[in-house]
């Protein structure tokens, strides 16, 4: 199994004035790649696995190598946290994420931040793998919000969402991680809803990117040329780029899901712009080029 192998990157030293590190939970062989696009054949991941091995896809389990990871930004005297990965001690449905010491919150600590001096959490959306470190077990066995002094955002159509049926019905594949990692921020009156295109300053706002859920956005960071996209799961893997039009199994709307990604990718294709998705393998973010009726994701060089 590969595991943690960097731990704190800086994307680059600003993008306007604001810094962006990312600290990564685990970066490792995580998913079946017919489990994740149930619209990829054995034919096609046959020809595909001779690029994406080893980067990409582990040679020996053929499972794709995803990042888990939050990205702090330090903008205007703020801190914000986006997405929080998937946590430790948390009773999940998935072994991988069953009860982990995966030790995040030290790395974030090591790297200079203070759980205390977060002033925002915002999450892209609200699955497991991004909402995990919302909240921490406390002595009493009660989860409690993680960063005691931060406002976290939620947005609308993403709290409706998962607070009632169709939500519901989903969480008994993952287990019930609303329950341990986003309704304990409301008890602690921490939640602000907001709507999608919410603007955190002038220099970070949400873009509503719905369909892998219906209140998922990415976080643009900075402007013009100096651009940053904090993407979610608008993309999963590199797979994506080449077949926009594999949506996950986990996507709650793949019609949606895939609209919204190929309008993303046609937007960003052959600009400056640097896109970080959440969970492509170090260093995490790079540059959409069109190449034919498709796209490929060409990495910034690796991290010192
Ligand atoms: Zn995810």
């Amino acid at each position: 199994m590969k595991r943690v192998a960097v731990v704190r990157g800086r994307i680059d030293v600003k993008f306007a004035s604001t810094v962006v590190t990312r600290i990564i939970e685990t970066e490792m062989p995580l998913l079946d790649p017919a489990e994740l696009y149930p619209d990829s054949t054995p034919e096609i991941l046959a020809r595909e696995a001779r690029w994406l091995m080893p980067r990409f896809q582990c040679p020996e389990t053929h499972k794709l190598i995803l990042t888990m990871q939050g990205f702090v930004l330090q903008s205007r005297g703020k801190t914000i946290l986006v997405d929080t990965c998937v946590g430790d001690c948390k009773h999940r449905a998935r072994p991988l994420f069953d009860n982990q010491r995966w030790g995040w919150l030290d790395r974030f600590r090591a790297a200079g931040f203070d759980p205390e001096g977060v002033d925002i959490v915002l999450s892209t959306h609200l699955h497991v793998d991004h909402v995990g470190w919302n909240t921490t077990l406390d002595d009493t066995g009660h989860w409690r919000p993680t960063f005691p002094n931060a406002r976290y955002l939620f947005t609308r159509p993403e709290v409706g969402f998962w607070t009632g049926p169709a939500g519901g019905a989903l969480l008994q594949r993952t287990g019930d991680y609303i329950a341990d990692s986003v309704l304990p921020i409301f008890a602690a009156g921490l939640a602000d809803v907001v709507e999608m295109d919410h603007r955190i300053n002038e220099e970070i706002r949400l873009l509503p990117t719905p369909g892998h859920s219906p209140g998922h956005i990415c976080v643009e960071v900075g402007h013009g040329q100096d651009l940053l996209v904090i993407a979610g799961d608008i993309l999963h893997t590199v797979l994506q780029c080449t077949y926009p039009h594999w949506s996950t199994r986990f996507c709650a709307d793949a019609a949606a899901s895939w609209e919204t990604r190929v309008r993303f990718l046609q937007t960003y294709a052959d600009t400056e712009t640097r896109i970080a998705p959440a969970h492509f393998p170090s260093p995490g973010v790079g540059r959409i080029r069109s190449e034919g009726a498709a796209f490929r994701f060409v990495f910034d060089a690796p991290e010192a």
